[in-house]
């Protein structure tokens, strides 16, 4: 038999396949997602390749396999969506495949990657019999010894340090034990378990409102039916989804299959994985995300594949976990940019979601209280199937939610972050012991420096965009490269002395907080005070459980939180995320401020946001006060059809990058013209736009161009693409890195 393998790299030139004979010895245990050694050209060690395809014979001269790794990895649906994958994303299969496998084992280098955990074990050898009479004839006298014997009897299995601890006694006595012939030690595979030692109160299913039985009954019929259909749970911030997920998961349990559910990464806190443990126990649960090191990540992947995990929560990469009998998909806060991957492959996790749920046939359940609008449009027409929750379940009543003009502030001779209105709020919120959440759509001290003579904007050298001033450090710091200078105090282009430090950061909110209420608490959460493992936790933690009066932070208050003390939100600059360069603006500036309400007001007390802005006539922010998603979205979908962008159209965002500009320049011409010239001959359906430096022009001193298309990505654009690639590709260009996306979140 010959197997078809894909080299383990990144290369290029080695996305294909290469035929290797399956030596008889071997024909047992190689299959479709095999791992194997080969030899490959002239290179002396062997190198790794993966089996995705098996048949009879090749039409060359082929050499054998090497070697195969005993363990099972990967399997046939796995292969198929890594060469779906491949061609949909423009990367390399090995690429795709490298997701799937266990944490820590991609790379080639079999030393470095993850291992089983081993530790040393301890048992008894002699009979309990025996050792009580020894100890009856006084012929065991040692107290520290009976005492390690006496607790080794009641446990079966135990880590030897574990022994040491409960008998409290050292290892030496342990030695002399097992010396005298009483146990013997022994390595066993332990394992590296991110919950230990918690203990979370158990909780039953809730009775579930109308809305949320017809939400249940609708999805619990696609499961019994095994059907693949699609749900958009629809459902305004605190309806109660995550109660429906829970039931929904137990329905999935009692039928011996295992559910997925993703939730964003920064939601993915010990409080969301409590609110399973409690229902569920931890035995059951996997949790996978960046923050477990890379041998609990290791352990939680067999703790699936072994089956023994039947609920899997994680962030985007989970939705490659081992399962086997997989049974339902839940995307919670489905609107969420990091379900993009922004590194190679660049995939979509909504799209990988739909070919596994297809190919095992089971539903998926999208969540969100702002879905994105791609999502809602497909509800609109019939593809996904709208579930609405419109109220609050635990009976609380949204919040009421002002709009505040800050250019009539300035009018009025308010110089401060903070308009009368919301200084009143809080000053009263204070003064009833109510906490409050203030959310600025932006970090550091000061956003950017700015000359008001000329208008000179302090920027990076290498990156071309606005530098920071980070007071602590007394620094303009670039947040793409971290190129950083002294700050100045007379302007390098016209040396006036009228230098601005402009906008307002959370750092010098904080420090404007403190001097206008000096006896309030405040505590801040942003990329800078998150650095510690578990900072982010302990931030939300000490705010809940210290009751402090005001929390301060950037985009990471916004997501999923629940306290039940926070009656007062102020979002003190809503437009940052209208001025950023994407044509989902608005889209972004409604969920974030819709969803950032809603942490206000969660429990029995009602809940007031007030929104400061420049722009009250924006539409995103006209509409977030009437936290009413649909006319936004009817409004918006009308722009988004006028100007052809998704969900009427794909995007696809050719980037090109290099320190030697000319090269990069040529590069994007080159395949302008190339696809220019498929438009004309093959009556392409596409819109093609000239190539322009990207937003970000330079970063780390490297020059970036792009070349976007609209179109309707299928087989013949995929083609287009290609061909144009290879084109270009023989013309050499040195040292140009390029990219293809499709539908990219971020179009910097
Ligand atoms: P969401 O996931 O939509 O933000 P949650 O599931 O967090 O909402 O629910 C918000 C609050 O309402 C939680 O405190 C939850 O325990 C409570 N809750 C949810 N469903 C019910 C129900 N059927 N009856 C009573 N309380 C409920
Ligand atoms: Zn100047
Ligand atoms: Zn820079």
């Amino acid at each position: 038999m010959i197997a078809e393998i894909i080299m383990n790299s990144s290369v290029k030139n080695l996305d294909r396949t290469f035929d290797y004979s399956i030596p008889h010895d071997m024909e047992e245990k190689i299959h479709i997602g095999s791992r194997v050694l080969v030899k490959f050209g002239n290179i002396k060690e062997l190198k790794e390749g993966f089996v995705v395809n098996i048949k009879e014979k090749s039409d060359f001269e082929v050499k054998e396999i090497s070697k195969v790794e005993e363990k099972d990895f990967i399997d046939k649906a796995k292969v198929s969506l890594a060469k779906w994958m491949a061609e949909r994303y423009f990367c390399n299969v090995s690429e795709c495949i490298k997701l799937m496998l266990p944490p820590g084992t991609g790379t080639n280098n079999l030393a470095n990657r993850a291992k089983e955990k081993t530790a040393r074990f301890i048992r008894l050898i002699k009979s309990i019999d025996e050792i009580e009479a020894e100890i009856e004839n006084k012929i065991l006298k040692s107290e520290k010894q009976i005492r390690a014997l006496r607790a080794l009897e009641k446990i079966d299995e135990i880590p030897s340090k574990e022994l040491e601890e409960i008998a409290d006694v050292t290892s030496a006595v342990l030695k002399t034990l097992e010396k005298n012939g009483y146990i013997e030690f022994y390595e066993q595979a332990t394992e590296r378990n991110p919950f230990l030692h918690k203990v979370v109160a158990a909780t039953q299913n809730l009775e579930l409102t109308d809305e949320q039985k017809n939400a249940y009954i609708a999805v619990e019929n696609a499961i019994d039916d095994m059907m693949n259909s699609e749900f958009l749970l629809f459902g305004v911030t605190g309806s109660g989804k995550t109660e429906v997920y829970l039931q929904l998961i137990e329905k999935v349990l009692s039928e011996g299959k295992t559910s997925v559910m993703l939730v964003p990464e920064i939601s993915l806190t010990p409080q969301t994985v409590d609110r399973f443990i409690s229902r569920f126990g931890q035995e059951k649960i996997a949790v996978l995300h960046s923050k477990l090191s890379v041998g609990e990540r290791y352990d939680q992947w067999y703790k699936i594949k072994n089956g023994d995990a039947k609920i899997v929560i994680g962030a985007r990469s989970a939705m490659f976990a081992p399962v086997n009998d997989l049974g339902l998909i839940i995307i919670d806060e489905e609107h969420d940019t990091s379900y993009k991957s922004e590194s190679t492959p660049r995939y979509n996790v909504k799209d990988v979601a739909r070919y596994l749920a297809k190919e095992y046939s089971v539903p998926i359940v999208f969540g969100s209280a702002t879905p994105d609008m791609d999502t809602y449009f497909r509800a609109q027409n019939g593809d996904i199937e709208l579930l609405e929750l419109t109220k609050r379940a635990n009976n609380a009543s949204l919040p009421n939610i002002e709009i505040v003009d800050m250019r009539e502030e300035l009018k009025n001779g308010n110089r401060t972050s903070i308009s009368m209105n919301l200084y009143e709020s809080i000053k009263q919120n204070i003064a009833n012991k109510k906490q409050t959440i203030l959310f600025l759509n932006r970090r550091g001290y000061s956003t950017f420096i700015m000359c008001r003579d000329c208008g000179y904007v302090a920027k990076c050298k290498y990156c071309n965009i606005a530098l920071t001033y980070h007071s602590k450090e007394n620094r303009l710091r670039c947040h793409y490269c971290g190129y950083e200078v002294l700050p100045f105090n007379n302007c390098p282009e016209c040396n006036s002395k009228s230098i601005k430090y402009s906008g307002s950061g959370t750092q010098k909110l904080e420090e404007e907080i403190n001097k206008i209420f000096p006896s309030a608490s405040t505590i801040r959460m942003d990329v800078d005070t998150i650095t510690k493992k578990n900072s982010h936790e302990d931030i939300l933690n000490r705010f809940k459980n210290e009751n402090i009066d005001i929390l301060i932070g950037t985009q990471m208050v916004v997501k999923g939180h629940h306290f039940p003390n926070v009656t007062l939100v102020g979002v003190i600059f809503a437009d940052g995320s209208l001025n950023i360069d994407d044509y989902r603006a608005n889209e972004r500036t409604f969920q974030i401020l819709t969803q950032v309400a809603g942490r206000a007001g969660r429990d029995k007390d009602k809940g007031n946001v007030i929104i400061q802005t420049y722009n009250p006539d924006n539409l995103a922010i006209e509409y977030s006060k009437e936290q009413n998603y649909k006319v936004f979205y009817d409004t918006e979908i009308k722009i988004r059809k006028a100007l052809k962008y998704p969900p009427f159209c794909d995007i696809i965002l050719i980037g090109f990058s290099s320190e030697n500009e000319n090269n990069v320049v040529n590069s994007a011409k080159f395949i302008y013209k190339s696809l220019k010239d498929k438009i004309i001959n093959n009556k392409l359906k596409i819109i093609l736009y000239k190539p322009v430096p990207a937003p970000v022009d330079k970063i780390k001193n490297k020059v970036r161009w792009r070349v976007i298309i609209k179109c309707k990505f299928d087989d013949e654009i995929i083609k287009a693409l290609n061909d144009s690639m290879q084109e270009l590709s023989s013309i050499n260009y040195k040292n140009v890195k390029s990219v293809i996306e499709l539908n990219p979140t971020n179009m910097m």
